[in-house]
C-alpha cells in the first residue's frame, strides 16, 4: 500500500510520502536506542512535565489536528475534535495519575520474612524502544492511548501507523518533540508493513503492540514470539448490544445508533450485534432503523454530518460483501444496503439494518467494518447470552437492563473484555480496555496499560 493521504470523500489523492530507505531506518533504530539510555533514568517530574506539554500543544491544535484527521480518513469533523480532546485528557491523566500507579509495591510482611528476606519490594522498570502498530480508524486516539502510558513509564516508541495516515502520524512525532522529549523518545517510521518483520527482529525494540485486524496481529504476535518479545494485541470486535424487556427503551435504540455508526461504523467496540427481546423487539426494531434512517450521511467536513465516507474502496467492498452475502442467503434488509444514491463519488455507505439472519451467513462470524447493524430477535437471556458469545471475538458487550440479577449474570457470562451497562462502551484512561479470544489479549489505558511494558523487578534484601 503507498503511504499517501488520500481523501476517502472525493478520492483524490492529496499527497505521498516515500518510505524509510533502509540507512534513514538503521538512523532512528540507533536514535531510539541511544534515547532510552538516557530517558530510562529520567525522574516521573521529567516525563509527566513532558506529557503536560505535550497535552497543552495538542489543545491549541485541536482543530488543524482534526481537520487533518477528517482529511485522511473521512470521520466527521466533529468526531475529530472530539478525538483530539480524548487525547488531551489522556495524556493529562497519566501525567496526574501516573506515578503511582508505577510505584514501587510491597509484598505482604508474612511473604517477606517467609521468602528469609528482610525487606522485599517490587518496580517497575521500562523495557526499551517499543514498536506500536497502529491503525487509521483513530489515528491519534490509538496512537496517544500507547505513547503516554509508554512515555511515562520510561519507554521509548516507534510508531509505524497505517499507510493512509501519515500526516498524522508525522504530526504526532512533532508534538513529543515540540513537548521536549528528547530526541529519539517517540519516532514515526514511515514504512509499508512488509518492513515491521526487520524491525520487529531488531534486537534494539524490546517489545511490540498492534491495534488492527487479525491477519496483522497474527504477523505481528508470529514474528514476536519467535523472537521472544512481549507483545500486546486489540484486534477485531463484533460487540453485542443485549437489550431486555426491563430496558429504557427510548434511550437504548438511540444509543444503539450512535454506538454502531461511530466513526462511520469503523470502531472495533462499535455495537455490531443487536439482541432483543421478544416482548420489546417490535418496538427496539422500529425506533432502531427510524433512527438509522434518519442519520445524514455526507462530507465529513460539514457540520451537520453525521456519517462520513468509509476509509477506502477496499473498505466499502468488504461491508458490500458482507451484505450481499447475507441477502442472497435470505436476510431482510430494513434499510439502506448500497451506496447512497446521491453520492457518486467518495466511499460511502448507507447505514444499515439486516435482520432474518442465520448462522451460515458471514456476517453472523465476520467483523462489519462499517454502519450495518445485524438485529436478532431472541427469546429470553439465555438465548442472547448464547448467540453474544456465538462470535470468534470479545472485544467488548453492551446490554440494557435494570435487573441486578441479569446484569450478574452478563457480568459473569459474557465473553469479552468488558461489559457496559445501559450504555454504549466507550475508553477512558482509568479504565482498562482490550479483549479475549481473537480480539486478542493484553491491556491499554489504566494502570494496566503502562505495566504491559515494564520489566517488573523483584527486589530481596537478605
Ligand atoms: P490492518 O490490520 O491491515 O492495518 C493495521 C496496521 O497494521 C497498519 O499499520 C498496517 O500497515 C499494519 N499491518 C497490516 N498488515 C501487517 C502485517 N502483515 N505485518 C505488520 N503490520 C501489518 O487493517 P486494515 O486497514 O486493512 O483493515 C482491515 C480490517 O481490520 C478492518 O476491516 C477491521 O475488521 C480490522 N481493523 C480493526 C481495527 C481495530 O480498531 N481493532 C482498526 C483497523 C482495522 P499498512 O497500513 O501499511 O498496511
Amino acid at each position: 500500500m503507498p503511504i499517501a493521504t488520500v481523501n476517502p470523500a472525493t478520492e483524490e489523492t492529496l499527497k505521498t510520502f516515500d518510505p524509510l530507505d533502509a540507512e534513514q531506518l538503521e538512523h532512528r533504530l540507533a536514535a531510539a536506542d541511544a534515547a532510552f539510555r538516557q530517558y530510562r533514568d529520567t525522574s516521573y517530574d521529567h516525563r509527566t512535565d513532558r506529557l503536560r506539554a505535550a497535552a497543552g500543544l495538542l489543545d491549541q491544535e485541536r482543530d488543524e489536528v482534526a481537520h487533518t484527521m477528517t482529511l485522511e480518513m473521512g470521520k466527521p469533523l466533529r468526531a475529530a475534535q472530539a478525538e483530539v480532546a480524548k487525547c488531551v485528557k489522556c495524556l493529562r491523566w497519566y501525567a496526574e495519575h501516573g506515578p503511582d500507579l508505577l510505584a514501587d509495591e510491597f509484598p505482604a510482611a508474612d511473604d517477606v520474612t517467609d521468602s528469609g528476606a528482610v525487606r522485599a519490594r517490587v518496580r517497575y522498570l521500562p523495557l526499551g524502544p517499543v514498536l506500536a502498530v497502529m491503525p487509521w480508524n483513530f489515528p491519534l486516539w490509538q496512537v496517544i492511548r500507547f505513547a503516554a502510558p509508554a512515555l511515562l513509564a520510561g519507554n521509548v516508541g516507534l510508531l509505524k501507523h497505517a499507510s493512509n495516515v501519515p500526516q498524522t502520524a508525522l504530526y504526532v512525532e512533532d508534538l513529543f518533540r515540540r513537548a521536549d522529549f528528547a530526541d529519539g523518545c517517540f519516532q514515526t517510521l514511515l514504512i509499508g508493513s512488509g518492513s515491521v518483520e526487520n524491525v520487529l527482529r531488531d534486537p534494539r525494540v524490546r517489545a511490540a503492540t498492534l491495534t488492527g485486524s487479525e491477519p496483522a496481529g497474527r504477523a505481528v504476535a508470529s514474528v514476536a514470539g519467535d523472537t521472544i518479545k512481549k507483545t500486546v494485541l486489540e484486534l477485531g470486535g463484533s460487540d453485542p448490544y443485549l437489550v431486555l424487556p426491563s430496558a429504557d427503551l427510548e434511550r437504548a435504540a438511540r444509543v444503539a445508533v450512535t454506538a454502531r455508526v461511530q466513526n462511520n461504523g469503523q470502531s472495533c467496540i462499535a455495537a455490531k450485534r443487536f439482541l432483543v427481546h421478544t416482548d420489546v423487539y417490535e418496538e427496539f426494531a422500529e425506533r432502531f432503523v427510524r433512527g438509522m434512517r434518519e442519520l445524514t450521511v455526507g462530507d465529513p467536513m460539514d457540520a451537520d454530518t453525521d456519517v462520513g465516507p468509509l476509509v477506502s474502496e477496499g473498505g466499502r467492498q468488504d461491508l458490500a460483501d458482507l451484505v450481499e452475502d447475507a441477502r442472497t442467503r435470505g436476510a431482510s434488509v430494513l434499510c439502506g444496503g448500497g451506496r447512497p444514491a446521491n453520492r457518486p463519488t467518495g466511499w460511502f455507505y448507507e447505514p444499515t439494518v439486516l435482520t432474518d439472519l442465520t448462522p451460515e451467513m458471514r456476517i453472523h462470524q465476520e467483523e462489519a467494518f462499517g454502519p450495518v447493524a445485524s438485529l436478532y430477535r431472541v427469546a429470553d437471556l439465555t438465548e442472547a447470552l448464547r448467540l453474544a458469545n456465538d462470535t470468534p471475538f470479545g472485544l467488548s458487550s453492551n446490554v440494557w437492563t435494570q435487573d441486578e440479577e441479569e446484569q450478574e449474570r452478563c457480568a459473569h457470562e459474557l465473553e469479552a473484555g468488558a461489559v457496559y451497562f445501559n450504555g454504549m462502551t466507550a475508553s477512558h484512561p482509568g479504565l482498562p480496555f482490550g479483549g479475549v479470544k481473537r480480539s486478542g489479549y493484553g491491556r491499554e489505558l489504566a494502570g494496566h496499560g503502562p505495566r504491559e511494558f515494564c520489566n517488573v523487578k523483584t527486589l530481596w534484601y537478605g
